[in-house]
């Protein structure tokens, strides 16, 4: 029997904690778990599920002239925002729902209050002390704002998520992930969505033809992509709208702002310091393989590591960290080949290396290439097209990296990282019947390197 007053305490009822909570409690674990705003965390309340319900909704934006080549007469249409909106906070709410039950029905008890370590195997909530053998955190990230003047003008994707109008004319900050997904939301919705970004071209650190694929397919979807290109000041005018001082010496115009430039670990005010646990230059618990902090007792998992802001990953940490502490097999995350994609228009997936990552690895690749345009566009006026590429190591023949930019593309990755993840060479590729027609066949038919 523990002396403590539970066996393991989560800090955070996010992707991460709520999977290690429940799979502990599911296991005999007596297990607390505090959460300071809503359950499901980034994920299911401000990120990944809001985000992809509302890029549905701007996906649908061309689907209606689209459908008028195969034969049918689409009336007048309108859309609603705040219709859109409202359906969606529905959506989350049912969802937040379903992970409280999920904790509930595992026997985790709740705390809904802002935790905080005071010490190695202790923390303070709702008024309360309590004592816990072991301690994750799992607290994710945060948006945060560059430094410019007026930039508290300025939405965040947590803003914008809520926004109860669409505005006429938006300009997005960044070239990431979140700034890219958020731009084809706005302009698939019917906003003026201008994406300004500091580099060439959008999306640093993936594949640099996938980067001007994007770049250039998001141009042509109506969005202006102003590149090389910052932001220096944002004033309020008399008639509420913004106007952005830009670095290049011009302003503009517009009714909202939104930067998407990174997102913090969650590590402040949270007692890391009175519990021991050491945090990085940007903020993030220091971790090892087996997601230990520097405090033996606590141990963390999720965004708030900085190791890879996927909830997916997150899950897998949780997941290792159970085996490691109550399973008997220690084990850590295995972040190699790790699929992901980007829900801008046309999505974008990879797995695996980029061609420059390769190069630099393996030294000798092949890399072979497609660029059409999908059959579910050809009797129609939507000129959007797909883009493919395979990396492969030659002197093993492993397929080390797969991209995509296209329609389904994120759906067709996942299949293709099995395929990797388990090192398939390009001939067992070639060996694959394609399945016709499709786009992803051409994953399997590409036969001679560029
Ligand atoms: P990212 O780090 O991906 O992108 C931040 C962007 O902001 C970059 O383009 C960066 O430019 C730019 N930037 C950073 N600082 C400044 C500055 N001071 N001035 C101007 N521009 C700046 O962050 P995100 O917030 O987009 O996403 C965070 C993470 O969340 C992602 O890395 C991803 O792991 C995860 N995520 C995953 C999603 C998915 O799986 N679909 C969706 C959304 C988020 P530069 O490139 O030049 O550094």
């Amino acid at each position: 029997m523990s002396n403590f007053d539970f066996d393991l305490f989560v800090i955070g009822g996010g992707s991460g904690g709520v999977r290690a909570a429940r799979m502990a409690a599911a296991q005999g674990v007596k297990v607390g778990l505090a959460e300071e705003f809503r359950y499901g965390g980034t994920c299911v309340i401000r990120g990944c599920v809001p985000k992809k319900l509302l890029s549905y909704a701007a996906d649908f934006s061309h689907v209606f002239d689209d459908a008028e080549g195969f034969g049918w007469s689409v009336g007048p249409r309108t859309f609603d925002w705040s219709k859109l909106i409202a359906t969606k906070n529905k959506e989350i709410d049912r969802l937040e729902g379903i992970y409280g039950k999920l904790l509930g029905g595992a026997g985790v008890q709740t705390f809904d209050g802002r935790a905080v370590l005071t010490g190695a195997n202790s923390v303070s909530v709702c008024g309360k002390e309590l004592t816990a053998e072991r301690i994750l955190v799992a607290t994710g990230g945060w948006p945060t704002k560059p430094d410019v003047p007026g930039a508290d003008l300025a939405w965040t994707s947590n803003e914008a998520l809520e926004t109860p109008e669409l505005p006429q004319r938006i300009a997005v900050y960044g070239g990431g992930y979140i700034a890219v997904e958020f731009a084809s939301i706005f302009n698939g919705c019917g906003a003026e969505t201008s994406l300004i970004y500091r580099g060439d071209k959008v999306l640093r650190g993936f594949d640099e033809d996938v980067r001007s694929f994007v770049t250039d397919e998001m141009a042509k979807k109506g969005m202006n992509m102003m590149l090389f290109e910052t932001i220096e000041a944002i004033t309020k005018q008399a008639d509420g709208s913004l106007l952005m001082k830009l670095g290049s010496g011009c302003t503009q115009e517009v009714d909202a702002v939104m930067f998407a430039t990174g997102r913090a670990p969650n590590t402040s005010d949270l007692g890391l310091d009175v519990a021991g646990v050491e945090i990085d230059r940007k903020g993030a618990i220091k971790v090892d393989e087996f997601s230990q902090t520097t405090q033996p007792s606590i141990y963390s998992v999720g965004d708030v590591t900085d190791r890879m802001a996927l909830t997916p990953v997150a899950i897998h940490e949780a997941m290792a960290f159970l085996d490691t502490v109550y399973n008997g097999k220690p084990r850590g995350m295995d972040y190699a080949d790790i699929p992901t994609a980007v829900f801008c228009h046309p999505n974008v997936s990879t797995v695996g290396y980029s061609e420059e990552q390769a190069r630099e690895k393996f030294g000798e690749i092949d890399v072979y290439k497609s660029d059409f345009r999908a059959m579910k566009f050809t009797l129609t006026d939507n000129q959007e097209r797909s883009f493919m590429k395979l990396i492969v190591d030659k002197a093993s023949d492993k397929v080390v990296g797969a991209h995509m930019v296209g329609v389904y593309s994120a759906e067709i990755m996942q299949g293709v990282g099995i395929a990797i993840k388990a090192g398939a060479t390009k001939a067992q590729f070639d060996s694959t019947v394609g399945i016709h027609p499709t786009s992803a066949e051409e994953f399997v038919t590409m036969r001679t390197p560029v």
